[in-house]
């Protein structure tokens, strides 16, 4: 055999390999593809023979307690589905709120104020004393008045 020969065989072995696997991908992919669509159509009829059956149940036209329980488990289902409905419809209209500002401090008014000195008289910086104007020394506490 020549050696294009033997070029021309492996050629023709590629392609028939890369055939063979396009078709095999092919054959695979489109019975996956029914797989699944036959598979989608069984969940849909066990579905529905569901439903059927809850509605005889829900009517009291079959009394099976398995499925009174089924029954029972999906009501509680779709209860609770209702309130989180409602919990999710609230939690979507909920709206920021502004912190109302705080109301300014009270003016500090102090308790005590010191008196004020009556004319010709002035106080003590010391122990609030009031003493004649011409005082150099508080008679009450001795601090000196006068600077
Ligand atoms: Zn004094």
């Amino acid at each position: 055999m020549g050696i294009l020969d033997q070029l021309g065989k492996t050629f023709s072995q590629v392609t028939d390999r890369a055939k063979f696997e396009a078709e095999k991908f092919q054959k695979t992919t489109r019975l996956q593809a029914e797989i699944n669509e036959l598979r989608r159509q069984i969940d849909q009829k066990l579905m529905e023979i569901g439903q059927r059956a809850y509605d005889l149940q829900r009517a009291g036209q079959i009394q099976v307690p398995s499925l009174a329980e089924l029954a029972a488990a999906l009501d509680q289902l779709r209860s609770t589905l209702l309130v989180r409905e409602e919990e999710l419809k609230k939690a979507q209209n909920e709206v920021y709120i502004e912190p109302t500002p705080a109301p300014p401090p009270m003016q500090s008014v102090p308790i005590s104020e010191a008196p004020a000195p009556t004319a010709g008289q002035k106080i003590c910086p010391q122990c609030g004393f009031q003493m004649p104007a011409t005082a150099i020394f508080c008679p009450a506490c001795g601090t000196r008045v006068v600077k």
